[in-house]
């Protein structure tokens, strides 16, 4: 390849900028010219494009967000717009990109890959829920803005002895939850894998404890799993213990990038480069056994990952639920 375009795609996650950084870098030292793509799909299509250089990319390893933007961009699920997108390339010299984001992102590079445009794909997402690979850019970082987060909610809850649902983000996927309940011992883990909607067995449970005296519970709820308020609702009238809930949100998107966030981000960024110079396409870059690794992105796409086992199974004797 004598030319890479790296754009972000999809919900944006810290280290997206330290994997931009490292693509950049990377192409440079080996020789190829870099083009930054702006706004994902949507700002290819409207040929928002430009050369960066290691300048480009100076300060930004530690920032937070993306600074090429990202953004979905439904039209570039039909293939007319597809072809465009290959014809800009051409246009542009682009006979490489490296696209940073999650599973639709993937969807849209291997369309292009099927076009003649080499693609390799970055796993970026808080969520986690990308089935090729073990690590995902950003899950660290929001992790650990939510686990201080709920340390926070347990001081006030303990203090007025209240029960606290915190709802984290992690769309279908419960990684989120797992993660940051086990790390800020959390009573229940509520998660879309493993819940069973059964809001009576919860209350049960914070009666029976009440009665020997704990008098705190925070429960973590995934996204998904229910509309945390009206759980909120149900559990004080059922129990008497002043119940809250706080969702989380678009906090556990945002701040500066955790060590491993950066570092795994920018190995995964310079693996994408290095697949492209040696004239690989269409395959995604994961972490698997320790190892940074590549698959086809089809493969990747079929495979299937859940709940980490051992750490749920943990959760049973962790937690009260
Ligand atoms: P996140 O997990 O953060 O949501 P994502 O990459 O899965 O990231 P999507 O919104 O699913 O986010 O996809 C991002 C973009 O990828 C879409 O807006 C669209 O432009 C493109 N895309 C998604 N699915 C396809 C598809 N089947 N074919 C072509 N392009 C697709």
């Amino acid at each position: 390849v004598k030319t890479i375009g790296v754009l972000t795609s999809g919900g944006d996650a810290p280290g997206m900028n330290a994997a931009i950084r490292a693509v950049v870098r990377t192409a440079i030292a080996n020789g190829v010219r870099v083009m930054g793509i702006k706004r994902g799909y949507a700002g290819l299509l409207e040929e928002d494009i430009e050369e960066m250089d290691t300048l480009s990319v100076s300060n930004i390893i530690q920032l937070g967000g993306t600074i090429l933007y990202t953004a979905r961009c439904k039209e570039f699920r039909e293939k007319e717009y597809q072809e465009k997108a290959a014809e800009i390339c051409r246009k542009h010299g682009i006979d490489g990109i490296v696209v940073i984001g999650g599973d639709g992102s993937f969807q849209g590079a291997s369309k292009l890959a099927a076009l003649g445009i080499n693609t390799v794909g970055v796993p970026g997402t808080i969520d986690l829920d990308i089935a090729c690979t073990e690590y995902t850019i950003g899950f660290d970082t929001a992790i650990n803005t939510a686990m201080e987060a709920m340390d926070k909610l347990r001081d006030t809850s303990e203090s007025h002895e209240r029960c606290s649902i915190v709802e984290v983000m992690g769309r279908t996927a419960g990684h989120i939850a797992l993660w940051t309940g086990i790390a800020s011992g959390a009573e229940y883990i509520l998660t879309t894998e493993e819940y069973d909607g059964n809001i009576q067995k919860i209350i049960e449970k914070i009666q029976q404890r009440h009665k020997i005296g704990k008098k705190n519970h925070v429960i973590v709820n995934a996204e998904g799993v229910g509309n945390s308020f009206e759980m909120a609702k149900m559990i004080e009238e059922a129990t008497g213990v002043e119940t809250r809930a706080t969702v989380l949100g678009h906090i556990q998107r945002g701040g500066n990038p955790t060590c491993k966030d950066r570092v795994y981000a920018s190995a995964m960024g310079a693996k994408a480069v290095e697949l492209l110079c040696d004239g690989k396409t269409n395959r995604v870059v994961g972490y698997t056994n320790g190892e940074f690794v590549d698959y086809d992105i089809q493969a990747a796409l079929d495979m299937e990952k859940g709940l980490d086992p051992y750490l749920f199974h943990i959760t049973k004797k962790l937690t009260t639920y």
